[in-house]
């Protein structure tokens, strides 16, 4: 079904054409009658389905002209909110409506002007909100659309209260749409709170990644992590990758140690300033940089077109993670390669994960690579049971960290 058939404004249809868009996706095609039809939305679609347009289209169908703030985006990071407001203003760029992001780590100026000279929409995430709203400058009595996007990363950093608050200003009549990849009782909860006979919009299993992104696990020991990573980018076709590292000090090491290699890299994650932020991810999105390191703040919802390949440095801990961070290549059918290092002590997670999506992730082994574990690969899948992990850590070579012990 063409775009045209969905009821979507005049303008909006030639902000989505401009955008390059020629058909809705799937969970586009569901979610936009709905949202006209000014029904409450409880959607568990993936990150790159095309979540964002889902809601911002018929949000700014319904908010037609400019007038006072009636739509509110509320997201849990910084890079999602500008995202999220870019989006809002492309596809919005026909209409006269007006957008404004509102997030912390950067100056009050801007966003404080934005909001005085008036705005239909405001992107945000809690903190910062509360902030504006404490010194006047956002008044929500007439938001009749509340978007609340990502709340499962939103539960994770701890700010479903600061999220109660918020809502708590917003009236009672009004639409809600709700986004999360998973729904923990927590969730449920605030669900059966906030909405009000919401319709199901679930887009393909939201387990597991796209189809369209290739996934294998690269088995190695500790020691040889990063020669291994160096081995896979020195004989790997990329364009482009997002290396995830679990900790922020992890990711500067391999940024580090990656531009001593001649690499053009830069690193993302919450140390480093807004500034700095934006630089990193405008670099990398215009190919000024061909690596870009990040810890899972990055993950989520990040729009980063054409990415070829992420590479997991440290297996994820949450299973929703893996998918979250594999999403970043494969976005909206493009073809990508994510690959995972683990060493044996990150063997359960990566069991919970397999558990999680529901398939084997293939394992590989680098030809001509000089492993110290080389037995271990031969031929055989690993296995996560505890008799085959006392095998392995006895086994010659094999140098086992006390620190990853203690996790
Ligand atoms: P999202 O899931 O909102 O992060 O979107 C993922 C990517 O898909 C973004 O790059 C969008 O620009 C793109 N996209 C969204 N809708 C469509 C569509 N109907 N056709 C092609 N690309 C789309």
């Amino acid at each position: 079904m063409p775009f045209k058939q969905l009821g979507l404004s005049e303008e909006v249809l030639r902000g989505v054409q401009a955008a390059g868009y020629t058909e809705p996706t799937p969970v586009q095609l569901r979610a936009i009658p709905l949202v006209l039809a000014g029904k409450d939305v409880i959607g568990s679609a993936q990150t790159g389905t095309g979540k964002t347009a889902a809601f911002a289209l018929p949000i700014l169908t319904l908010l037609k002209t400019h007038g006072k703030c009636r739509c509110l985006v509320l997201g849990p990071t910084r890079e999602l909110a500008a995202q999220v407001e870019t989006a809002f203003r492309d596809y919005g760029r026909f209409t006269n409506l007006k957008t404004v992001a509102v997030f912390g780590g950067v100056g009050y100026g801007d966003q404080k002007q934005g909001l005085q000279r008036g705005t239909d929409i405001v992107v945000a995430t809690p903190g910062r909100l509360l902030d504006l709203m404490e010194q006047g400058f956002v008044k929500l009595q007439d938001v009749n659309l509340l978007v609340l996007d990502e709340v499962d990363r939103m539960l994770d950093m701890g700010f479903l209260p600061d999220v109660r608050r918020i809502i708590d200003h917003c009236p009672k009549n009004r639409q809600t749409l709700l986004f999360s990849a998973t729904v923990p009782p927590e969730i449920e909860r605030l669900a059966a709170w906030v909405l009000r006979q919401p319709e199901k919009v679930e887009i393909g299993i939201s387990r597991s990644p796209a189809d369209t992104v290739t996934h294998a696990c690269y088995p190695v020991a500790t020691s040889q992590k990063f020669q291994l990573l160096a081995a896979l980018l020195q004989r790997t076709n990329f364009d482009s990758v997002l290396i995830f590292s679990r900790t922020k000090h992890g990711a500067d090491k391999i940024a580090a140690r990656l531009r001593a290699e001649r690499h053009s890299v830069v690193a993302l994650h919450s140390n480093r300033t807004q500034r700095e932020r934006i630089e990193a991810l405008d670099g990398f999105k215009s190919g000024k940089y061909e690596v870009m390191v990040a810890t899972d703040i990055a993950a989520r919802g990040l729009d980063v077109e054409d990415i070829s390949h992420v590479i997991n440095y440290d297996v994820p801990q949450h299973p929703e993670d893996y998918v979250h961070r594999i999403g970043r290549t494969g976005r909206a059918q493009k073809v990508g390669d994510a690959f995972t290092l683990v060493t044996i002590e990150e063997l359960e997670y990566l069991r919970a994960i397999e558990r999680f999506i529901g398939q084997k992730i293939p394992q590989l082994k680098l030809e001509n690579f000089t492993y110290v574990l080389t037995p271990l690969f031969e031929g055989k899948q690993i296995s996560g049971d505890r008799r085959s992990v006392r095998a392995v850590r006895t086994m010659k070579g094999y140098s086992f960290s006390p620190s990853r012990r203690r996790r």
